[in-house]
C-alpha cells in the first residue's frame, strides 16, 4: 500500500487554561497567552472537507519535523529553533519533540468508538461446548469396530490401462509463463496483483483520505493507494501426453489379468489400477470388502473363512483369511 500525500490543512488546539480555539500553528494561545502543554492534541478544523494550505514557507515548516517544547517554559517551538522564542532558553539539551504521525480521527470516527461493543452471548457459549461434547462422543461412537466371521459368497476383479497419445492440446496461463515451444492463439487483459508502484498496465485505485499530525500544528493529508495491476492471459496450443483411452478387463474368479494393447507410434501407457471385491455372507447379513491388494484377493476362495472388522456404517475395515 502505498501512501500519497494530498496537500497540508491547518490544524487547532484548544488552550486547556481559557478554552480558545488557536489556529494550529500558532503556538501560544491568543486570548491568554498560555503555551500549548504537549499532551493538548491537534483537531481537524472541519471533519468533512480539506481546506489545502497554499503557503510554501508552511508547508516547508511542516516537513521539517515536529515541533519540540521548550525545557524551561513549556512553549512550542520549530525543530530547527536553538533558543525559545518565548524565554529564550537554550533549546538545545532536552528539549521534548511532540509525538507525531497519529492519524487524527474525525469528530464522526470519534463518537463511533465509544458505541457499547456487542459481548458474546453466554447461551451461544453454552451451545458450542455442547456441540462440541456431541460431535467428541459421535466421533467415539463411528470410530467402534466390531469383529465378525464371515464366509467369502463371491468374488470380482477389475483391472484398467491408460493409453496416451503425444497431441496438440490447449492451454490457457499468463503470458510470462508460457512454454516457448508453444503456439499462441490468443490473448486477453486481466487482472493480476496488487503493487505499489506503477506497472505499464495498472489502474490507481485509492482509499478514503485522512490527516496525520505532523506535531507541527498542520495535518498532512493523505490516502492509501494501490495499483491493480493487468497482464496478458493468454490461451495458447502445446505438444503434450494426453489420456486417448482406458482398456478395462474384469472378472468374476481368481484369476486377474491387465488388458492386451499394442502401441501405435505416438502412444504410450498412462496410469493403471486394479481392484478386487470379495462378497462376504455372515449370519444372514451380506458384506463387500474393496481393496487394491491382490495377494489378499487371490487367498478369497468361496467358501473359505474370514474374520472382518466392521464399522458403525456397516462397512468392511479388513479382512484376513482364518487359517
Ligand atoms: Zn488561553
Ligand atoms: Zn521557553
Amino acid at each position: 500500500m502505498a501512501r500519497k500525500v494530498l496537500g497540508y490543512i491547518q490544524l487547532i488546539w484548544t488552550c486547556s487554561y481559557c478554552g480558545t480555539k488557536n489556529p494550529g500553528a500558532i503556538k501560544s494561545c491568543t486570548q491568554c497567552g498560555s503555551p500549548q502543554a504537549p499532551d493538548i492534541q491537534f483537531e481537524k478544523v472541519d471533519a468533512e472537507s480539506f481546506d489545502f494550505i497554499k503557503d510554501e514557507a508552511l508547508i516547508r515548516m511542516a516537513q521539517k519535523g515536529a515541533d519540540k517544547h521548550c525545557p524551561y517554559c513549556g512553549t512550542r517551538n520549530n525543530i530547527d529553533a536553538e533558543t525559545c522564542l518565548k524565554c529564550g532558553g537554550d533549546l538545545t539539551i532536552d528539549a521534548k519533540v511532540r509525538e507525531s504521525g497519529a492519524t487524527i480521527e474525525t469528530r464522526a470516527n470519534n463518537q463511533k468508538s465509544f458505541a457499547p461493543q456487542k459481548r458474546p452471548q453466554p447461551f451461544l457459549i453454552i451451545i458450542l461446548l455442547v456441540g462440541i461434547v456431541g460431535f467428541v462422543f459421535l466421533i467415539r461412537n463411528l470410530t467402534r469396530t466390531d469383529q465378525v466371521s464371515a464366509v467369502v459368497s463371491a468374488v470380482s476383479w477389475q483391472r484398467s490401462q491408460v493409453i496416451e497419445a503425444y497431441q496438440r492440446v490447449e492451454r490457457k496461463g499468463w503470458e510470462d509463463a508460457i512454454p516457448s515451444d508453444a503456439t499462441l492463439v490468443s490473448c486477453e487483459l486481466q487482472y493480476r496483483y496488487d503493487s505499489d508502484a506503477s506497472r505499464p498496465i495498472a489502474t490507481e485505485v485509492c482509499g478514503e483520505p485522512y490527516t496525520i499530525d505532523t506535531g507541527t500544528g498542520l495535518g498532512q493529508v493523505v490516502q492509501d493507494c494501490v495499483y491493480r495491476v493487468y497482464e496478458n492471459y493468454c490461451t495458447y496450443t502445446i505438444m503434450d501426453w494426453l489420456p486417448v483411452e482406458t482398456l478395462v478387463s474384469s472378472g468374476v474368479d481368481l484369476s486377474p489379468y491387465w488388458p492386451t494393447f499394442e502401441l501405435a507410434n505416438d502412444q504410450r501407457t498412462g496410469n493403471r489400477t486394479e481392484r478386487y471385491e470379495i462378497t462376504y455372507s455372515a449370519a444372514g447379513d451380506s458384506f463387500t470388502y474393496s481393496t487394491t491388494n491382490e495377494s489378499l484377493y487371490l487367498q478369497a476362495q468361496p467358501g473359505s473363512s474370514w474374520l472382518l472388522e466392521i464399522n458403525q456404517f456397516n462397512s468392511v475395515i479388513s479382512a484376513e483369511p482364518v487359517q
